[in-house]
């Protein structure tokens, strides 16, 4: 294990520049895995516990991105003329090539002779975050070196394939050392624009290293969540819950919402470790159920879920009519309903899809499946750049079930505080005002129409009395009868 003393020294140096006098962390034992960061005090729910910066960060350029964005400032460029003129096979922008950081890439790559300078290649793009560590100081080099790295066969591939894009690569093996560990440690704890890392809805695209972040180990109930600041990508880490004195911070490396078997897969894979977090070991993820299927048998109503055996293909067990079934027997099911609805969302009609989750899906997947519930955060997801086809009726019911069923999910699993619980809560919130908002004008329109008809029915009642009025002084007013004409006297009386 790395010592705990020289990892915290190192951390305060790269950390100086925030002048934090008492940080509310410090790196100890750890229980989960050999060493970690404690909380030296107790943090409430949603309090910043640190801030990290990157040690090292640039562009991921993956083989599909468009490499036309400055290798300094990290802002897109026009799409023509943005390579470096000095001949360093870097983009960058007219300000910071003449930054300090330019300078020192520029003199570096320029010195290896790039075999076709004035064209972009990712390749030579993505080995900058790498080959900056050569530039870093002894310090700085040193923490790299305190960071966890999974030495596997593939963290030599990067630079050994990188070097081929150059006339005169280095052959001194202490600078491929270097790179090669610094590739494993970015490998292990770094951040690359497409790794599931960044799973809480907000976007990083760049590759990069951030130092303290990269001490806390990984639970799949994690008591933290980060951000990062817009221009100057600084990472706040704030308590998703309260978190105890002397207890570890943790944070997660995979998606929130994946199921058992797809996380120890993925941690496993690409992290190197099986994961014995609390959720990890029940079957049931806190009775979330997120790997659940029905029971293979039609007469049982019963939910399938994974034992848990630390194998990546498990068995599955009916938690009702205990029959087991195989691996390959429950991925059948699974597969069969992701497809089904993965086909709904790659169509182009939102409405289909919602109706295919709000009357469908149900009957051959639970509701507590990951499958469905990415696919509710999709359908939120594209319900907030506008409803397509959907009624504004049919929107506004989606966005208050969908995101009460995944608050309710985060609650299962007791996921405390997270950005995409905040961007929940604040659609429902504004959902709910909405919903106020419409029965208040609902209630006002039967208050003001209950009132003309009152009125209405009074002028009925006054008419009918006037009616009734005018008739009798009609009766009044005609002349009386006349009297029947006295008998006409008699002449002879
Ligand atoms: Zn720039
Ligand atoms: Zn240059
Ligand atoms: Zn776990
Ligand atoms: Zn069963």
């Amino acid at each position: 294990m790395i010592c705990p003393k020289r990892t915290s020294e190192l951390l305060d140096l790269h950390l100086a520049p925030f002048k934090d006098k008492d940080p509310a962390w410090e790196v100890g034992v750890s229980k989960i895995a050999g060493r970690g960061l404690m909380a030296t005090r107790s943090l409430k729910r949603g309090q910043i516990i640190f801030k990290d910066m990157p040690l090292l960060i640039s562009l991921s350029a993956h083989e599909e991105d468009s490499l036309n964005t400055c290798s300094v400032c990290l802002t897109e460029l026009p799409d023509t003329r943005f390579m470096c003129r000095m001949g360093c096979g870097l983009p960058v922008c007219s300000l910071c090539s003449k930054k300090k950081q330019h300078k020192n890439d520029c003199d570096l790559l320029k010195s290896w002779g790039p075999n076709e300078p004035e064209v972009a290649n990712s390749v030579i793009i993505r080995l900058l975050c790498v080959a900056r560590a050569l530039n870093l100081n002894k310090d700085q080099r040193d923490l790299i070196y305190c960071l966890q790295a999974n030495l596997d066969n593939n963290h030599r591939v990067e630079v050994r394939n990188a070097a081929k894009c150059f006339k005169n690569f280095p052959t001194d093996k202490k600078i491929f050392e270097i790179m090669n560990r610094t590739v494993a440690v970015l490998r292990t704890n770094g951040f690359d624009k497409t790794t599931d890392r960044t799973n809480d809805n907000q976007e990083f695209n760049y590759r990069a290293l951030y130092p303290l972040f990269a001490v806390m180990n990984h639970d799949c109930i994690p008591n933290t969540y980060y951000t990062f600041e817009a221009k100057t990508n600084i990472m706040i880490v704030r308590a998703a819950v309260d978190i105890p004195e002397g207890f570890e911070i943790t944070t997660t490396y995979t998606k929130l919402f994946t199921g058992n078997i797809a996380r120890h897969l993925f941690l496993k894979m690409k992290k190197g470790f099986t994961c014995k977090c609390s959720r990890c070991s029940d079957p049931t993820e806190k009775g979330a159920y997120i790997s659940g299927l029905y029971c293979r048998d039609t007469n049982c109503s019963g939910l399938v879920v994974p034992e848990i055996t630390g194998l990546p293909h498990p068995n599955y067990n009916c938690l009702e009519c205990k029959q087991k079934s195989t691996h390959a027997q429950m991925m059948k099911s699974q597969d069969f309903a992701s497809g089904a609805i993965n086909a709904k969302a790659n169509s182009n009609s939102l409405r289909t899809l919602v109706q295919y989750l709000n009357e469908k899906s149900d009957n051959f997947i639970p509701s507590s499946n990951y499958v469905v519930i990415d696919a509710k955060l999709t359908v939120l997801q594209r319900l907030g750049q506008g409803r397509e086809d959907c009624s504004e009726e049919l929107a506004a019911n989606t966005r208050l079930r969908y995101s009460r069923d995944v608050i309710q999910v985060m609650d299962q699993l007791g996921l405390g505080e997270s950005l995409v619980r905040t961007q929940l809560q604040e659609l429902l919130r504004r959902e709910e005002e909405l919903r106020a908002k419409r029965l208040a004008e609902d209630a006002e329109k039967q208050r003001k129409l209950a009132e003309l008809q009152a009125k209405a029915a009074e002028a009925d009642k006054l008419l009918a009395a006037l009616e009734e009025a005018a008739r009798a002084e009609e009766v009044a007013a005609a002349p009386a009868p006349a009297p029947a004409p006295a008998p006409a006297a008699t002449e002879t009386a």
